[in-house]
């Protein structure tokens, strides 16, 4: 490509009127800016401006924008067939589920491709229905599930919530890191407890490992399933494959979503024998699960973390970015911590972190997320460079005024 990023400068400046015009406008929009083209970590523009995304587009970007292999073989099979139904084999959907269950621990050897995050979730509610012949549901408070209704069932945010309900049955919610409250939550009405590792979303909340094993414990007690949701924090994000395996855990049903497909929207759930065992034909379905493209981009993204070593890359990249920010931040009064693994970096706020994100976008052209109301949230490409960590954090400290 040629660097001039002016290449990418478009005359029409329309776009925006339009998508406020007709688009549902349920996704609150950053500015009138209109995002036209990638390359690697940065977002180019219509004016040209380039912007180091720390977010990989909400953290499903983990290869950046552009990337040889990835882009190679989405064109490739879009060439050659861009659809295929689900009632006969496939050559990239074969090789894609040999990969997958190639990356995971043994007893995870089934898997179901869907095309998001909330339809993988309301997939292991339904599979962990027809495994335990329960209907109970327990997650946690400050959850992010996504947004069906019955992904949003499970989540916490009463926002996302109330207005929607009734709501599935029999879901309750316990405190995060509340072991006591998850064994008084759990009865042998209870299918499976749905637990995040990292909750994302809810503020870059770490998971207790006295919590996580205990609540594997409880499961296997109460014949309940372990379902962890892996959406966010699978593929190198923490620092190694899924986050689970930073705790020796043993889930019944992983649920996965965003670097699966390295931004080419699918969705899986990974799960054991007994899940399977429990299956039937007609059980589930879906029209676009298991799409070609998105098996050739799933096969290109997890042999690219493979071959270019990015779960190791993402725990070293991810240190030296903590590092760097603690550093930068030390006398920073409106920071009060800095946590989370790998890529996955929360720097919590003393106050809102709105207005912040607004000023390292306008006036620095970094681009970071937020999570819950106080905490500024990095999921970064893990093809994040030792140069993009310095532009990213000269610009967090400017920004946060440290
Ligand atoms: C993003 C996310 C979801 C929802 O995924 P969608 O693809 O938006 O439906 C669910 N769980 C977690 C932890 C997430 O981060």
């Amino acid at each position: 490509m040629a660097d001039n990023a002016t290449q990418y400068a478009i005359r029409n400046t329309q776009y925006a009127a339009i998508e406020a015009q007709l688009e549902s406008g349920v996704v609150s929009r950053r500015g009138e800016t209109v995002m036209v083209a990638g390359e690697g970590c940065w977002m180019i523009d219509s004016e040209g401006n380039r912007y180091l995304d720390l977010t990989s587009s909400q953290g499903v970007a983990m290869l950046g924008y552009g990337h040889p292999a990835l882009s190679a073989a989405i064109a490739e099979q879009a060439q050659r067939m861009h659809a295929c139904p689900g009632f006969f084999n496939n050559d990239s959907r074969a090789l894609f589920l040999e990969a997958l269950i190639g990356v995971m621990p043994g007893q995870l050897r089934h898997a179901f491709i869907a095309n998001s995050g909330a339809e993988a979730i309301d997939g292991c509610i339904k599979f962990a229905r027809l495994a335990t012949g329960r209907t109970g549901i327990v997650a946690a408070k400050g959850s992010f599930h996504g947004r069906t209704i019955g992904a949003v069932s499970l989540t916490w945010n009463p926002k996302y919530r109330t207005p929607f309900e009734p709501l599935l049955p029999g879901v309750s919610h316990v405190k995060y890191n509340d072991l006591a409250e998850l064994d008084g939550a759990i009865t042998d009405e209870t299918a499976a407890v749905v637990l995040e590792v990292v909750q994302g979303e809810g503020g870059v909340n770490l998971g207790e490992a006295e919590f996580l094993q205990g609540a594997q414990r409880l499961c296997r007690e109460r014949g309940a399933l372990l379902v962890i949701d892996e959406i966010q924090t699978g593929f190198g994000r923490t620092g190694k494959w899924f986050g689970f395996q930073h705790f020796g855990l043993e889930p019944d049903i992983i649920a996965l979503a965003k670097g699966l497909g390295a931004g080419f929207p699918m969705g899986a759930l990974v799960y054991t024998d007994r899940v399977q065992e429990a299956l039937f034909v007609g059980a589930h379905g879906s029209t676009f699960g298991g799409n070609p493209l998105a098996c050739a981009a799933g096969l290109a993204a997890i042999r690219a973390y493979q071959e270019e070593n990015l779960i190791e890359r993402a725990e070293q990249a991810g240190q030296r970015l903590r590092a760097r920010l603690e550093e930068a931040l030390a006398d920073c009064p409106v920071v009060r911590e800095i946590r989370g693994p790998g890529l996955m970096i929360g720097i919590d706020l003393r106050t809102k972190v709105g207005p912040y994100l607004k000023t390292l976008m306008e006036d620095h052209r970094v681009l970071t997320l937020p999570a819950g109301t106080t905490v500024l949230r990095l999921l970064p490409p893990l093809i994040l460079s030792d140069e993009e960590i310095e532009i990213g954090v000269t610009a967090i400290a400017a920004a946060l005024g440290g």
